[in-house]
This record gives structure tokens, sequence and C-alpha cells, in this order.
């Protein structure tokens, strides 16, 4: 039997599409547009079996109509959110998806503050995270606050050191960037974000990635480490910083308004 493969089909400007695949089959996660799928599912002679969706935002969905008109009846995976159409079944928080082929158990994970009703997939050492947890950062709070986010990116590190973030935009170079204007002396960091440089120049995806990388080096994992403690109590006073919600939200408004000085 051939190993089970992760391919990650770059989509739009800066989007991720994830095959995961097994023999000849394969998940689709997160199809913002077909074409691309469509020519990896030629190039790599693969039979889609169902699609898994982690939120309703078109750049993670709009692909599915495309699909289904090359491949009709393929069970579309979602979460329990009307803006999802196309969705053949609905699926929310501790709910468990069994897909035949590629032979697959997930756990569904919800974690809203990206969207109301965001989801994960989680099995086999592997998360589909959408657009809550990037490497080396996380996403912006469009339908939640910042305790409801914080506690969705908590569930999401307390999963397996050794699970594959794969999430739906490549933004780690960007990230590193901000993440070591608050944790510049993490030799981690440093190291993340040179190998991302040399990944990008080469063109090629710096993820999947461990969650064992993303606890040493992303600062929305690491609100409660003396780095990021210091340099929050250095900009908002250290009684506001001893709220790690509080940490979390500066951290947060912090990204939203910063830009490289490069
Ligand atoms: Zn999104």
């Amino acid at each position: 039997m051939l190993q089970r493969r992760l391919i990650p089909v770059p989509a739009l400007a800066d989007n991720y599409i994830w095959l995961l695949a097994e023999n000849n089959q394969c998940l689709i996660v997160d199809p913002g547009e077909a074409p691309p799928v469509l020519a990896a599912l030629r190039r790599e002679r693969l039979t889609p079996t169902t699609i898994l969706l982690t939120h309703h935002h078109p750049d993670h969905i709009a692909g599915v109509a495309g699909l289904l008109a090359t491949y009709p009846g393929l069970p579309v995976i979602a979460p329990d959110d009307e803006r999802i159409a196309t969705a053949t079944r609905r699926v929310g928080d501790g709910e468990r998806v069994h897909i035949d082929a590629p032979r697959s158990d997930f756990e569904v994970i919800g974690i809203p503050g990206h969207t109301r009703s965001h989801i994960a997939f989680f099995g086999a050492r592997v998360v589909f995270a959408g657009d809550t947890l990037f490497s080396v950062g996380c996403g912006r709070m469009f339908e939640g606050t910042p305790p409801v986010m914080l506690a969705s990116l908590d569930r999401l590190s307390q999963l397996p050191g050794d699970t594959l973030l794969c999430c739906g935009h490549e933004y780690t170079l960007a990230n590193c960037a901000f993440a070591l204007s608050v944790d510049a002396g993490n030799a981690d960091l440093q190291q993340r974000a040179e190998q991302a440089r040399a990944l990008r120049s080469r063109g090629e995806p710096t993820v999947p990635v461990t969650l064992e990388l993303e606890h040493a080096t992303n600062p929305f994992l690491r609100v409660d480490a003396p780095a990021i403690r210091a340099s929050c109590a250095q900009a908002i006073g250290a009684a506001a910083a001893e709220d790690r919600v509080t940490r979390f939200a500066w951290l947060r408004r912090e990204k939203d308004g910063f830009r490289a000085s490069t």
C-alpha cells in the first residue's frame, strides 16, 4: 500500500486547498476554487471521495460547485451554517466523521472566533484548522471575541504535539516578522523564520507543520510564555498584562496594525 500523502494545493492569492490521499483516492479540504484542484487530481491520478469544509468564507468553499460538476454526488461535510448551501451533512463540536476511503476517522472540534461556526477536523495526526490557527499566527476575529478565539486556540493547542497543522493560508513569513517583534529572543522562532524564507524562496509551502513547533514559535499559543508576558507588560503595563485574555487581545490588535519594517 502506498503511503498516505498530504498535498497542499496553492489557490487564489495565498490559500491552500488540502488533499489527503491514499492509493488513488483522496479527500478535499476547503476548495476555494475548482481549477487547481482538478489539475492536481489529474496530475496525481486521484479520485476524490469527500469534501470537507471548515467555514463558510468564499475562499474556502467557492470551488465546491465546480468540483460537483465534474464529480456529481460527492458528499460535502460542513459546519452547521446556512451560509454553506452545498452541504450534504452538517456537523458540530464532538461529532465524528468516518470516511471509507481514504480510510479516516475525524473528530470535529468547534473553534469559533474567525467565524461563529468554524470547525476543525482532527484525525490520524492531522488537523485541518481552516483560518483559526496559522503557522506562527492565528486568524482574524470576524465573528468572535478574544475569549472565544483564545478558547478555540487552546483546544487546538491541546492536541498531540506530533499533530500536523494544515491551515488555510500561506502567511508564515509575514507571521514570523510580527512574532519576532514581540518575541525577539526566541531561537526556535528565529530558526523557523530562516527556514520559512528558504522554503518560500524555492516556491515551497511552509506547511504542514507540527503543533510542537507551533508551541515553540507561535505567539498566539505562547500568551503564557515569559517573553510574551514581558512584551505585553512593557506595552500596556504589568497589571493589565496579568490577564491572559488581555494579553491575547493585545497580540491580535498589534498584529492587525503591524507592518514589517523591511
Ligand atoms: Zn476565512
